[in-house]
């Protein structure tokens, strides 16, 4: 480590200075480490790992806000509204049948989805290095 990272705050890790968003993505969509694609990144449905039991590399200070559920939200909603829309074109369901299924569907697929798009906003971010913490990474003059 050069004298000039040690007075800028940032922390010694095993990370690499370049880092593959798109390698990131994947292997955060696969709810794995960002870093070494094999620890995983959540310890709980979407509680994040403070730091991968693999390589170590600290995952918990990576915060994903409302991201996931914006894209959760997006992707479901584009499935479920045009399901809604054709079968009411094509076979016109009682009005109890959209209730008992649509809501439902609904929330299977959002409850499916949310982990592993909050892998990826996860890996993205950490690729990015865009983190809770500001400070310890502060952009170079
Ligand atoms: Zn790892």
């Amino acid at each position: 480590m050069s004298e000039n990272k040690k007075n800028s705050g940032e922390f010694a890790t095993s990370a690499p200075e370049e880092r593959s968003a798109f390698q990131a993505l994947k292997r955060g969509l696969r709810r794995k480490c960002p870093c070494c694609g094999t620890g995983n990144v959540f310890r709980k449905y979407v509680t994040v790992e403070d730091e991968c039991a693999v390589c170590g590399e600290e995952l918990g200070h990576i915060r994903a806000d409302d991201i996931p559920p914006y894209f959760t939200i997006m992707l479901v909603g584009h499935i479920v509204v045009p399901g809604v829309m054709w079968s009411e074109q094509s076979w016109a369901p009682s009005l109890w049948a959209h209730v008992a299924i649509w809501p439902a569907l609904t929330l299977a697929l959002t409850l499916a989805f949310l982990p592993f798009i909050k892998g990826g906003v996860l890996g993205v971010l950490w690729a990015l290095k865009m983190f809770e913490d500001e400070k310890r990474y502060p952009v170079t003059k």
